[in-house]
């Protein structure tokens, strides 16, 4: 047998270990950490990242990573076959920047939420909020060059106006999304954040309007929900409620994708406004009943994603 045939093809996904670069506190809930290295020299394709999602692994209490098998596309398999106390955890997170140099050296940025106040903060959390220059973890994403859209969600179309709406968690895949999309889009950008403070620059394109809502002490999503709501003339925004939902599954409704088993056949309908909408569960639920049933907009035109949950740790 040649060489040539025994050849293993590379996985089309990275799954290496990060290195902490940079450590910035960009705001009192948010820290932008800059990964890089030399196992994830081909992580992502630059570009158009816009909401692609990826999957970080935290070192558990040992502060050892695990003895992962990095050259699988079953990153879950090789995660899983680690025994639980080994393993650390895993949670998905946005791409702030993806930066590649000419000599191939590539930096991750992601903005952490800081949410550390006792019984609501977890290991991610806590991570960040101690990272420092040297520290490890493992990213994974997927290998550059390949040719599907490698979890990115937001899908516009020929849409020519969007909204996009989102709590802290969803910043920075919104201000991706805008600092990617083409300088004509046009729309609204609805975000609510802890406090002021949290307003973070986002090079967004002249015609859309970024609207920070620092809640304050406001429940989570109560300047969000009415904001919205009241923006798209529904008038009934006195009583809103935040949906109390049971189980530990995310909402995840998207044109092409439904969580709850729904018809997607319209899946890439053209339509005139595309609305992206993420964030804590409960929160986009409730967003997404006033939409679709109050409002009457075709879901084929919204994605509505849960991006974690109130009381719930994620597992992955
Ligand atoms: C596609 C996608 C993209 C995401 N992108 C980002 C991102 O770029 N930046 C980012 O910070 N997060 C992002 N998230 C959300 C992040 O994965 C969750 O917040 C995750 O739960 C954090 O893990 P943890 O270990 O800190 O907390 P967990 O162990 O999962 O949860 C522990 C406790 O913390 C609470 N909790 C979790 N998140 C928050 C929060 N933000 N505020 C208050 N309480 C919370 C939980 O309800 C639970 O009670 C994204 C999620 C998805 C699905």
């Amino acid at each position: 047998m040649s060489a040539e045939t025994t050849t293993k093809p590379k996985s089309s996904y990275v799954l290496g270990r990060a290195e902490v670069r940079a450590v910035e506190r960009v705001s009192p809930n948010f820290v932008r950490i800059t990964f890089g290295g030399d196992e994830i020299a081909e992580f992502g394709t630059p570009g158009e990242v816009y909401d692609a999602r990826i999957k970080l692994i935290f070192p558990p209490a040992s502060g050892i990573l695990p003895p992962l098998d990095r050259d699988t596309d079953d990153w879950w398999g090789s995660y899983l076959a680690v025994p639980e106390e080994e393993r650390g955890s895993m949670r998905t997170y946005s791409i702030r920047e993806l930066r590649v140099s000419d000599a191939g050296d590539t930096e991750v940025v992601i903005d952490f939420v800081l949410h550390l106040a006792p019984g609501l903060t977890g290991p991610a959390s806590l991570w960040a909020s101690s990272a420092e220059p040297g520290k490890e973890l493992f990213l994974i994403g997927p290998r550059r060059g390949r040719e599907d859209r490698g979890g990115i969600e937001y899908a516009p179309g020929g849409a020519s106006s969007v909204l996009l709406a989102g709590d802290e968690t969803a910043a920075p895949a919104i201000a991706r999304i805008l600092e990617d999309a083409p300088r004509n889009l046009r729309g609204h950008a609805f975000i609510e954040v802890p406090a002021a403070e949290d307003i973070l620059a986002i090079g967004a394109p002249e015609g859309v309007e970024v609207h920070w809502l620092p809640r304050g002490e406001a429940q989570h999503g109560l300047r969000l929900i009415p904001t919205v709501l009241d923006y798209l003339g529904d008038d009934d925004t006195d009583e809103i409620v935040v949906t109390d939902i049971d189980g530990e599954d995310l909402v995840w409704e998207t044109p092409a994708y439904s969580g709850l088993g729904e018809d997607v056949e319209n899946a890439g309908a053209s339509a005139e406004r595309y609305f992206w909408i993420a964030g804590e569960s409960g929160v986009v639920t409730t967003l997404r009943r006033h939409l679709v049933k109050d409002l009457g907009i075709d879901r084929s035109q919204v994605a509505f994603m849960g991006y974690w949950r109130r009381g719930v740790a994620m597992r992955g």
